[in-house]
Order: structure tokens, then C-alpha cells, then sequence
């Protein structure tokens, strides 16, 4: 059994669910102190997080990846125990999207965490043992980031560290992201920044009231009512090269007593922005309660910011990443800033480049969890010469 998969194995054996980290950064945090790092266990509430550098100075070359995962669901739904790594070709008939999630007679490993991503943890935990051991005296740092809050809240994981960076002054120039990107096969998606994800929770004031009395009440569903439907209408921005135009969803309406002869006295909405770098969060929130206001809507909202988007440009560590992955893949990846958020979102505003390249994500969060085990036994290398490169060149 090849290194990265037994470490994945064993990671695997640990069931970390978010927030528990249950032993696997100590494993990590033990061979990665053995090839020489220097190693720092950062605890915030309930959350454990790992700090391990090599070297010292600029530029500071980062992987950055999770050990928490997602519950496995009713456990008998599995093939075999989520928590139990399992080897083998599956060939089960009947599963949608048969090539994707590796129904072809291939090896998968399997298990809560496979893809998502104790793999991508254990191919960057080896590929920096081969880093170090191959150039003991490498220009500038690198380093591991790991925490077991990505899944849950996000809050005590590496939003609190990067808040801890920025006091001590640590700068982070390239953050490799071990997510798993790919789509059907390894390398063939590589992330290159995130929209921005802001939620707005609105509260409308009214006046209950009888149906047959409007003129003693005020019905909050008909002051909304066209308040949101310009917000619908509005064209939020044009995007730009990098990202799509800002998208404004409705998620939430509630209203009414549920007799059919009141007029409720207030009403509830949620609703989401997902934006791009052609706006910003405070002209969002600014402009959609002027919408509001000239509705004469009597309201209240709380805005959540789960994050600012952010956009690696052509730089070190895209070109780096582009030129590993078409010497081990041997194909040009699709650049993206599509899909939801991750941890690379607290990284960004430090002035780091950050990419997101990993394994296949075919089966994350679900049932029968698996990767291909050819692919993951490609990883490190791959991990390892984007890190080569990028401290070549930075
Ligand atoms: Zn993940």
C-alpha cells in the first residue's frame, strides 16, 4: 500500500466529524515533526488547528485543507462502514453517473472523508515530506494549515488563524487549497477565486388587522410585495471577466396567521446576494435598503457576510499550478470561480495568491464516498512540483 493512501486510510479510521478533529492532526502533527517542521497547535473553542513550517522567510508557500467531514447519514445506507476504509471495484448497476463516481471497474477507496478531503490532507501532508527531503535547504517557507472547522461554522477554524496571522504579522504569499475541484478527472478544474456570499434577513413591520377593515391595518405583504419585486428585476452589476453578474435570490417568505380573514402584522424575508468583484457588499446592502426605503417599507434586516470574493490573477502560483498539472495530468484545466464557498475566503484577504486544486468531487457529502486511488496516489507529486514551482519562481 503506497504512503498516501494508508495515511488517508488512517485518517479515514478517525471519525472527525465537524468539529472533532479526533486524532488526525496529531498524526500529522508526529510526521511532520519528524521531516523537520516546526509545529504549532492552535485551539479556539471547540476547534482544533495545526500550523506546521519548514524553512523560514519569503516567499511563504501554504496547503491549506480540513480533517472534520460531514456526517456519514444512517450508517446502513453505506456499502460498507463510513468510518471503515474499504478498497475495491465497485460495479454496482443501476448508480446515475457511472464514470463520475468511479462505477468502472477501477479501484476506489472508500469512506466518509475519501474525496472530501482527508485524501487531499494526506497527498499535501506527503508531499511536503518529499519537498523538504528532496531540497532540505528550499528557498523561503512552506507550510501545512489544517483545521477541523470548515465543515460546521467556520468560525474558531481559519477565520480565527487568519485573524491571528494578521496580528503577528505571518504573510502567506500562495495558498494551495486541497479541496476537491476536479470534475471527471484529476486536474481538470482548478478554482481560481469564489464569489462573495452575503444573506440578508429582513423583518417587516405591519398592522394586524381584519380583511373586511383594511383601512384600520397595514398589510406588510402588500408593502413588500413590489419592494421585491424590483429587487428581482435589478441588475445588480454586469460582472466583469472573472466573475458573472451578482445573482439576488429569495431563499424565505413568511407571513399570515393562517385564518383567511386577517391581515398579518409582519412579515419575513430571506434572501442572498452571490456577487463577484464588480461590487461590493456595502453597495449591495446600501442599494437594496434604498429599494426599501422608497417602497415605504417599515423593515429592519441583519446582513451576514460569509465572505468577500475574491480573484487569483495570472500570477506565480496559477502559472505554477498550470504547468504541474499539464506535466502530471497532461491537460489544461478549465479556470474557475464557479461554485460555493471555502476557507480560501479568509486566506485571500491577506494578500495571498489562492487556488483551489484537488481530487474529484463527484461523491462529496454523499453516501458510498469513494476517489479513485490512481489518482490519489498521483497527488503529492502533483502537489509537490506546484510547490517547486512556485518557490522557483516567486
Ligand atoms: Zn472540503
Amino acid at each position: 500500500m503506497s504512503d498516501v493512501l494508508d495515511l488517508t486510510c488512517e485518517l479515514i479510521r478517525r471519525a472527525s466529524v465537524t468539529p472533532d478533529d479526533a486524532g488526525c492532526q496529531a498524526l500529522i502533527a508526529a510526521r511532520l515533526e519528524r521531516a523537520g517542521f516546526a509545529i504549532e497547535h492552535l485551539r479556539f473553542g471547540d476547534v482544533d488547528n495545526l500550523w506546521a513550517t519548514h524553512g523560514s522567510g519569503a516567499p511563504v508557500f501554504v496547503f491549506l485543507g480540513h480533517t472534520d467531514v460531514v456526517p456519514s447519514g444512517p450508517a446502513e445506507a453505506w456499502s460498507s462502514p463510513p468510518f471503515e476504509p474499504s478498497i475495491r471495484s465497485c460495479d454496482v448497476p443501476g448508480r446515475e453517473n457511472p464514470e463520475a463516481v468511479g462505477h468502472d471497474g477501477t479501484l476506489h477507496l472508500y469512506g466518509r472523508g475519501a474525496a472530501d478531503m482527508k485524501s487531499g490532507v494526506a497527498a499535501m501532508v506527503v508531499a511536503l515530506e518529499d519537498f523538504v527531503r528532496g531540497q532540505p535547504d528550499h528557498r523561503g517557507t512552506v507550510a501545512l494549515l489544517v483545521t477541523s472547522d470548515e465543515e460546521g461554522m467556520a468560525i474558531d477554524g481559519v477565520r480565527r488563524v487568519a485573524d491571528l496571522f494578521r496580528e503577528r504579522g505571518q504573510r502567506i504569499d500562495a495558498c494551495v487549497v486541497g479541496e476537491p475541484s476536479s470534475k471527471a478527472r484529476l486536474g481538470d478544474l482548478v478554482r481560481i477565486g469564489r464569489r462573495g456570499s452575503l444573506t440578508g434577513r429582513l423583518r417587516v413591520e405591519g398592522v394586524q388587522g381584519h380583511v373586511a377593515y383594511p383601512d384600520q391595518a397595514d398589510n406588510p405583504i402588500h408593502r413588500i410585495a413590489p419592494a421585491l419585486a424590483e429587487l428581482v428585476a435589478t441588475r445588480w452589476d454586469e460582472g466583469n471577466a472573472a466573475f458573472p453578474p451578482t445573482s439576488f435570490q429569495i431563499s424565505n417568505i413568511e407571513a399570515g396567521t393562517g385564518a383567511d380573514n386577517v391581515i398579518p402584522g409582519r412579515l419575513r424575508v430571506v434572501c442572498n446576494f452571490r456577487f463577484g468583484t464588480a461590487s461590493t457588499a456595502q453597495d449591495l446592502r446600501e442599494r437594496s435598503e434604498a429599494i426599501l426605503r422608497r417602497h415605504g417599507v417599515r423593515f429592519s434586516i441583519d446582513w451576514h457576510l460569509s465572505g468577500e470574493p475574491f480573484l487569483t490573477p495570472d500570477g506565480p502560483l496559477r502559472r505554477a499550478a498550470l504547468a504541474a498539472i499539464a506535466s502530471h495530468c497532461g491537460i489544461e484545466p478549465e479556470q474557475s470561480t464557479g461554485g460555493g464557498t471555502s476557507d480560501g475566503r479568509f486566506i485571500a484577504p491577506l494578500g495571498a495568491e489562492v487556488i483551489e486544486l484537488g481530487l474529484c468531487n463527484a461523491t462529496i457529502h454523499k453516501v458510498d464516498e469513494c476517489v479513485a486511488i490512481a489518482d490519489l496516489e498521483r497527488l503529492p507529486a502533483l502537489y509537490a512540483e506546484v510547490a517547486r514551482r512556485h518557490l522557483a519562481t516567486a
